[in-house]
């Protein structure tokens, strides 16, 4: 446990690090005392890799060998200075004859949260964009090697691929220079640590964990954050719901410029006081532990007059339903915070201000993510807002009665939106170190915060995740059979393995709500916590459910995920640091394990040995 003194002395120099060095790649030897969790055993071998700079056509501009430098944590940098960057230059590659593989060759290539792709195509191109690199890293297990490699400096700039030719694999990173907007920023840096050749996707994971805990000071277990939020236990504890109360209607091919005269109508879902209702009925029928997630009470409803918060909407129970909700909740117990969005803004909002909170691209136009309720939905510029609206939106927002850990929309789902407004212009970085200020301010205001993926720059900040990211779902809702999410093979708990301790998440959008055996399966041998959009008749009975098999399990969300192994044909093993183990059973056959029998389709939680 650290003191304050030491805590304050910490974010001091934090904030000097972030002045000056930035929170990835940071390190600082005043970082207060937390557990490093150990480098797994690696195998270093020599290794080789080169730079790759492409300009107009993709045509090689400059291709030279790089000098690989020794990590004490054992791992081999290769970097490629700005200042070897040339004129013309548009993407820049670092690539390894590691990082190489044949068709038929056993092994995988592995990225993201767990994406696996088998080497079994002849041609395939498969790209991780930029706007999506939830955790900069790619790793491979070849006849030859078995390695991962993590990138660093530029971290939202670089594309990560996976090629075939002729049955010829290679996997690389790709700094999308020409797409930065401002002058490139950073060092392009790969470090590669190459593991005992009997490694998988479990050591990689660990290693992946090691180096995020050694370079991000703000990385903790949520244990380590109990210990000075206690509060943070009952949200751990609890199942998570998220209600929305008031919305317009979406139209996802709408890309309309909404002004007040011509929005559509706002229409109330649920008043405050029938959501407080629900929980009731909960709490009666056993639910001793939930964290609600209130949506659509802004002004314009869910998602409709982003980012303007003010004057609340009416409909629902205006500002005494909110406290009535917030107050009444809280005496069963239960958790109840808002959900709020930075990331958008729409031309009907109060705050448009002709358009100047929006990002501008490089070619001064207005850059768009989307359509939503609200209408053509606007990149909002986080560091603009946070200079003039947003500190104190917030805390007006917390004396409404919001307490836990608030909900700030999309801040862990993709990159941070650059803006090349010459009034107020920031590039992704400066919009990330904008997005962990406003994290820390719903920490000092709310006790908390939360947000929507496993985006990592934000891991130190964010204490739930309402689900890690959704490949699993995109996969299965890919039409075309050349679609990239189609291309994966298969998934393994990478996330969950390395920061399952860190955050509290739920696998992907397929494993929420009311599940069915298999999905309930999935959720289980993920180690997820139970998630819903929304109570009412239709999934009450659900929510029960799921909350008393989550009774059983909850003590395992703030336990570090050792290991996933399968152990018999449909037969998996997860095995948690206290001990405890789950096996999950899909085979035809009962299964026997430690004495126990696992039935089939269903799980047990072994205790510990
Ligand atoms: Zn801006």
């Amino acid at each position: 446990m650290v003191g304050p003194s030491v805590r304050t002395a910490w974010r001091l120099s934090f904030c000097m690090l972030v002045l000056f060095g930035g929170v990835a790649g940071a390190y600082s030897a005043e970082a207060p005392a937390r557990a490093l969790p150990p480098m797994p055993t690696l195998a270093p071998r020599p290794i080789t890799a080169r730079a790759v700079m492409r300009g107009e056509k993709n045509a090689i501009v400059k291709e030279f060998d790089l000098v690989p430098v020794a990590r004490a944590d054992g791992g081999v940098a290769f970097t490629v200075k700005r200042s070897d960057l040339v004129p013309g230059v548009m993407a820049v590659e670092v690539r390894s004859p590691i990082a190489t593989a044949k068709k038929d060759e056993a092994g995988f290539a592995l990225s993201q949260r767990g994406l696996v792709f088998d080497f079994n195509k002849d041609s395939l191109v498969w790209m991780a964009h930029r706007g999506w690199i939830y955790m900069p890293y790619y790793a491979m297990k070849t006849p030859r090697d078995t390695f991962i490699a993590i990138m660093e400096g530029m971290r939202f700039e670089h594309d990560l691929f996976l090629k075939a030719e002729n049955g010829d694999y290679a996997m690389y990173p790709s700094w999308n220079i020409a797409e930065i907007g401002f002058p490139p920023y950073e060092d392009m840096t790969v470090i590669f640590y190459r593991l005992p050749q009997e490694a998988d996707y479990n050591e990689m994971a660990k290693v992946y964990r090691s180096y995020k805990f050694a370079h991000d000071p703000a990385v903790r277990t949520l244990k380590e954050r109990i210990k000075e939020r206690p509060e943070l236990q009952t949200l751990a504890d609890s199942i998570a719901l998220r209600q929305s109360h008031a919305s317009k209607p979406w139209d996802p091919k709408n890309k309309t410029d909404f002004t007040p005269e011509t929005e559509p109508p706002i229409r109330t879902h649920r008043t405050y006081d029938e959501t407080l209702s629900y929980l009731k009925q909960l709490k009666e029928a056993g639910v001793e532990n939930v964290a609600l997630c209130v949506a659509g009470w802004q002004t314009g409803g869910y998602d409709g007059r982003c980012p303007a918060t003010f004057p609340l909407e009416e409909g629902p129970g205006g500002e005494a339903g909110i406290r009535r909700l917030c107050e009444g909740g809280r005496a069963l117990g239960y958790i109840i915070d808002g959900h709020s969005n930075y990331t958008d803004c729409f031309t009907c909002s109060p705050l448009w201000d002709n358009g100047n909170i929006a990002c501008l691209s490089p070619k001064g136009t207005r850059e768009f993510n989307g359509v939503w309720s609200g209408g053509k939905a606007y990149n909002l510029c986080l560091k603009n807002a946070w200079e003039t609206f947003l500190p104190g939106d917030l805390e007006k927002i917390s004396k409404l009665g919001f307490r836990g850990c608030h909900y700030v929309d999309v801040f862990s789902a993709v990159q941070p939106y650059r803006c090349c407004n010459p009034q107020h212009p920031a590039n992704k970085k400066e919009q990330m170190l904008v997005q962990i200020e406003v994290a820390k301010r719903c920490h000092e205001l709310f006790g908390g915060f939360a947000s929507e993926c496993c985006m990592d720059h934000m891991l130190g900040y964010v204490d739930y995740i309402n689900y890690v990211c959704a490949p699993m779902r995109a996969k299965r809702q890919a039409k075309s059979p050349k679609a990239y999410a189609k291309q994966v093979d298969r998934f393994v708990p990478f996330f969950e393995l390395a920061f399952h301790d860190v955050v509290l998440s739920n696998p992907d959008k397929i494993t929420q709500e009311v599940l069915d055996q298999d999905h309930n399966l999935l959720l289980v041998e993920y180690g997820g916590r139970p998630i819903f959009y929304g109570i009412g008749k239709g999934n009450f009975n659900g929510v029960v459910k799921a909350w008393q098999q989550f009774k059983g399990l909850r003590h395992l969300m703030t336990e570090e995920m050792v290991s996933h192994r399968e152990i018999a044909p449909g037969v998996v093993r997860v095995d948690y640091a206290n001990g405890e183990a789950i096996v999950v059973n899909r085979s035809a056959q009962p299964f026997t394990v430690d004495g126990v029998m696992v039935p089939v389709k269903d799980f047990k939680l072994l205790g510990k040995r």
